[in-house]
């Protein structure tokens, strides 16, 4: 069973069932609820299993909220666990940091709501692997995250086969649930009417359910024992971690060191603080201001808390909505902004969870394959090694300067982005070639790397939702951008200026 199997119904007949109590929770829930493995519920199952994978928090969280509703019904205590392991692809310092320090916050809030939340850090790569198998195989139903990158969706699927038990993953990343999609979107002005019909509903605040059955003191020490009984690991103390702590674990993980943490915060707090700013500064100028990557105050930086769910999409919409007329921003800002937030982040989800082989250039329409096969040995301008773009060393300044924003601080503002993918169609041998080194750069380095919209990014800069732009060498019919136009459309040299202060690892 698979996430992209169309023919699979995005909430079966009984999936999450036990989680349906009122029409807005059905409607909401089981369009966001795939069945992975069709088994049965543990009749014995001491605790309904909430395993956080890719929704780092407990606010808006469809898995959580199907998975309380679910031990409210069977009366069963609730455990919410995550794990961070250091195999994950692209495993470094900055992308583990940005999560513990999620965690940490995810702790805290855990602890003021009296939920009982478990974070488990393997260490080592050969560390106990089976802390989950062991968890889930006292589980009554396993819920977790619908997330079709980074490695979540098979992990998912292998657990799945593995555990003796229902495993059910839920979409939180969409403000419109996925399910209600069956098809993948043929481009933003298919999915975009469709969002706008379903999206005041979808933006209605739901009243959360707490666990009713407390965890009992025994089972929270067996849970313990559960963890170790392999190896000896524990669940971290995390919410009484430092910074300093932090760090000190991050080093002592088997994982790249090579890619620096960046000075900005992960976790939900720092990505409320993130958003207040924006609404409170950046909203009122955003369809004017958006590509302007000179000052870098365009946009709202809100990609790598979206990423790993630190904020939930539907809140970031529903305030923007809300404080729209406080903060003097125009309806055309807040259409701009929701568009971003939902139309093409949901396209890229959908395009993830309903295509096959969805990063890859076989997925791509037949226009693309036709041209790309009519153009894929037209000359290049200029080849450069996988090691000279790394480094940023070309000839191309502005080029130079978004790689080099993506090392330093983790993102690149989203029209140097365009450029930065487009150009690298340019100076590599193939379509393939542009296509992996994409993937390894943005992904190795980018705070919001390896994610639905990463693919959506990528695939977009080789046609994916775009038409056919003519036919010159090497483009073929795919949208031309080159940098030395880029001066049309943003300050340049206030962007390389602006860039070049921060510190090239
Ligand atoms: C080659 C390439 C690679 C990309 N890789 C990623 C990636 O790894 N992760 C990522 O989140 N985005 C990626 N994008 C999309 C886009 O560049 C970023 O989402 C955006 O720049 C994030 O900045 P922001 O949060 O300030 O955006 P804002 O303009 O403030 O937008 C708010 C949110 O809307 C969503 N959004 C905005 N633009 C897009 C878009 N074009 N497509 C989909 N969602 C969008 C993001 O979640 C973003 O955080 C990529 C685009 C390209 C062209």
């Amino acid at each position: 069973m698979g996430y992209s199997d169309t023919s699979l119904p995005f909430g079966s007949a009984d999936a999450g069932a036990h989680a349906l109590d009122s029409d807005f929770v059905r409607d909401q829930l089981v369009p966001r609820t795939l069945d992975l493995n069709g088994k049965t519920y543990r009749p014995d199952g001491e605790y309904v299993l909430y395993w956080m994978q890719s929704t780092h928090r407990l606010d808006e969280n469809w898995g959580l909220r199907a998975a309380i509703r679910t031990a409210n019904r069977v009366n069963l205590p609730l455990v919410i666990h995550q794990g961070l392991d250091p195999t994950y692809p692209h495993a470094s310092d900055r992308h583990h940091t940005f999560i513990l320090q999620g965690a940490r916050d995810t702790a805290r809030h855990a602890d003021q709501l009296g939920l009982h939340y478990q974070f488990v850090l393997r260490r080592r790569r050969d560390d106990d692997r089976r802390v989950l198998d062991r968890l889930a195989a006292r589980a009554y139903v396993v819920f977790t995250d619908l997330f079709p990158t980074a490695g979540v969706r098979e992990r998912t699927e292998r657990l799945a086969e593995r555990v003796n038990c229902r495993v059910l993953a839920v979409d939180s990343v969409c403000t419109v649930p996925s399910g209600t999609f069956t098809k993948p979107e043929f481009a933003a002005r298919t999915i975009r009417p469709k969002i706008a019909k379903l999206l005041d509903v979808a933006l209605e605040p739901v009243r959360d359910e707490v666990p009713r059955v407390p965890l009992s003191d025994g089972l929270r020490a067996s849970l313990r024992d559960t963890i170790a009984a392999g190896g000896g690991l524990a669940p971290l103390a995390i919410a009484s971690l430092t910074d300093d702590d932090i760090a000190r674990e991050v080093t002592a993980c088997e994982i790249d060191h090579t890619v620096p943490a960046v000075p900005q915060h992960g976790g939900s707090m720092a990505a409320q603080d993130r958003f207040a700013h924006f609404l409170r500064d950046g909203l009122r100028h955003y369809d004017e201001q958006r590509n302007e990557a000179g000052n870098g105050e365009g946009t709202s930086r809100l990609s790598p808390y979206l990423h790993y769910g630190q904020i939930a999409s539907a809140r970031v919409v529903r305030e923007a909505r809300a404080r729209r007329g406080d903060v003097g921003a125009t309806a055309a800002d807040l259409e701009a902004f929701v568009q971003q937030v939902t139309t093409w982040r949901e396209l890229s989800y959908n395009w993830c969870v309903r295509t096959r082989h969805f990063d890859q250039l076989a997925a791509l329409p037949d226009w693309i394959q036709r041209t790309m096969a009519a153009h894929v040995n037209d000359a290049r301008p200029h080849l450069y090694d996988l090691d000279e773009l790394e480094r940023a060393a070309t000839s191309d300044r502005l080029w130079n300067a978004s790689q080099h924003e993506l090392v330093s601080q983790g993102i690149i503002h989203n029209y140097p982005r365009m450029l930065w993918g487009k150009t690298m169609l340019l100076w590599t041998e193939s379509y393939e070639q542009a296509r992996a080194w994409m993937f390894h750069l943005n992904d190795k380095y980018a705070l919001d790397g390896r994610d639905p919209n990463s693919v959506g990014g990528i695939m977009w800069c080789l046609g994916l939702w775009d038409r056919s732009w003519g036919n010159k060498p090497v483009w073929g019919g795919l949208r031309p951008m080159v940098t030395h136009r880029a001066k049309m459309k943003f300050d340049v040299d206030g962007y390389i200026a602006r860039v070049r202060g921060t510190r090239l690892i």
